[in-house]
């Protein structure tokens, strides 16, 4: 295990960086030579090179030596019709040769942009009233952020500008939205956080919860740190919580009994605007349309992306309830104009490719999928608690983490953080599975189409990825 090749990242960002290739191609030279790649050791990269991905089917991608994997990331937890859908291309299509581009700057619109708008008020498990469309989950989080301080100054509440998120939220990777994203390794060397952006604790049971303390008690807690960090800065400066319903960048991390329902409490009584991050979550994950129901979440703001469009193409939505969108409204009159907007905010052919991604989601009935080979997927997921590897098994729906330690009772695994994560992961990928560690969570998020018997594939190679690792650590 010594030549885990990125034993010096950051635990909770890390991430499989081994192509486990011997000889570098062509291809891979240049892409040394001529590449900067995001979320990657630039020097371990320039030695071992790329894994060149060619070609995608179904829940599976092949690299460009023909070996094939189960993607059971969902690219980045995104892909969830799958990587070979033709109905997303003839989409496309459609609308590159109908209308290939226009914006929604002053006044002027597309029927791709209004036809996708009304399916999302519609599918909105919350009254909403309007839907801006981005291009990333960053510049949706990026928009909210400035869209509270607008609405705050339109409010009359010019002091209501400081924002909440957590330890261990991923909310992306923009000044701003990096600020919210509670992660040391989206901060070191990026001097961020910027201010007006606050911290609050990990919802994480397993790992933070006390000798003796339940669940529900730990809920309680966390609900109870929010309240005091309200307190603390003073209620009438806080103008919103941003938070994933299901951490997922941060480690799969799954909400402790009764903390959504103890939090909006807290949220209600200081009149604090709730933003539900549901980029990862939306859109079936998990086992809901929205992670909202099933966690009886009510946001103010939506933040939608990823399996908006299966990331075939770049797109993200923002969902602005009424008492979010009329004092935006009423700013926007009094001081002449809204000035903000992407170019290719509401792309018609990003959203063209939304609205048929949706279609087939609704028609496939993949949230139902999710639900069912989701709860397959946790079942035997759940059968590996006893592996010593094994600490914890976490998820819901079709998304899952799985903590190894080398030390159950201490919870702790090898000297370095995410050694042992990378260790499986890079098994794992021999094995056929592409997966990601998070540190030393493995984190798995396949495409909603996976079913039962490609599962069990899944989580044999798991098991065997795990035995191999302990054998090897003898
Ligand atoms: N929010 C969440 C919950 C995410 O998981 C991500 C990306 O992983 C983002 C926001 C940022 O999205 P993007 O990478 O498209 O900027």
């Amino acid at each position: 295990l010594t030549d885990s090749m990125d034993n010096n990242y950051e635990p909770d960002v890390t991430d499989i960086g081994d192509t486990m290739s011997n000889s570098i191609s062509q291809q891979g030279s240049d892409d040394i030579a001529f590449h900067m790649h995001p979320y990657t050791n630039a020097i371990t990269h320039a030695s071992q090179g790329p894994l060149v991905i060619t070609r995608g089917d179904g829940i599976y991608v092949e690299d460009e030596n023909g070996k094939k994997y189960i993607e059971a990331m969902a690219g980045l937890w995104s892909v969830a019709v799958g990587f070979s859908e033709q109905r997303l291309v003839d989409a496309a299509m459609r609308q590159m040769q109908t209308l290939p581009f226009y914006h929604l700057f002053t006044h002027k619109t597309h029927e791709a942009a209004v036809r996708f708008a009304k399916t999302l008020i519609d599918l909105a498990p919350v009254p909403m009233s309007k839907v801006f469309f981005t291009n990333s989950g960053s510049e949706a989080n990026d928009t909210v952020m400035k869209l509270l301080w607008y609405r705050s100054n339109a409010l009359g509440q010019p002091n209501k500008k400081k924002l909440i998120a957590r330890h261990k939220g991923y909310h992306g990777v923009t000044i701003a939205s990096a600020s919210l994203t509670g992660l040391p390794g989206n901060h070191k060397g990026f001097d961020l956080p910027i201010e007006r952006v606050l911290h609050t604790t990990c919802p994480h049971y397993w790992r933070e919860g006390k000798d003796g303390e339940t669940e529900e008690d730990f809920a309680t807690r966390m609900a109870a740190d929010l309240e005091a960090l309200i307190q603390k800065e003073g209620p009438d400066t806080i103008a919103a919580f941003f938070a994933e319903p299901v951490m997922g960048a941060g480690g799969v991390i799954v909400p402790p009994k009764t903390y959504w329902e103890k939090i909006q409490a807290v949220l209600n009584k200081y009149d604090v605007l709730l933003v539900a991050d549901e980029v990862i979550c939306g859109f079936g994950r998990t086992g809901k349309m929205f992670a909202s129901e099933t966690y009886d979440i009510k946001p103010d703001v939506m933040v939608l992306s990823k399996q908006i469009s299966s990331s075939y193409q770049p797109l993200s939505a923002i969902l602005l309830n009424s008492r979010m969108f009329d004092p935006i409204a009423d700013e926007s009159n009094k001081l002449g104009v809204l000035g903000h907007g992407f170019t290719a905010g509401g792309h018609p052919v990003a959203v063209a490719v939304g609205q048929e991604n949706v279609n087939i989601i609704r028609e496939r009935n993949l949230v139902q999928n999710a639900a069912v080979t989701g709860a397959h997927l946790q079942q035997r997921l759940a059968g590996l608690s006893d592996h010593p590897l094994v600490g914890e098994v976490r998820g819901v729906g079709l998304i899952a983490g799985l903590e190894l330690v080398t030390d159950k009772a201490a919870k702790t695994a090898l000297a370095s953080p995410g050694q042992l994560g990378t260790a499986v992961g890079r098994k794992l990928q021999e094995l056929g599975v592409i997966t990601r560690n998070i540190g030393d969570t493995l984190a798995f998020c396949p495409p909603l189409i996976i079913n039962a018997e490609q599962v069990d594939t899944l989580v044999d190679a798991v098991t065997q990825a795990l035995d191999a690792t302990q054998q090897s650590l003898r």
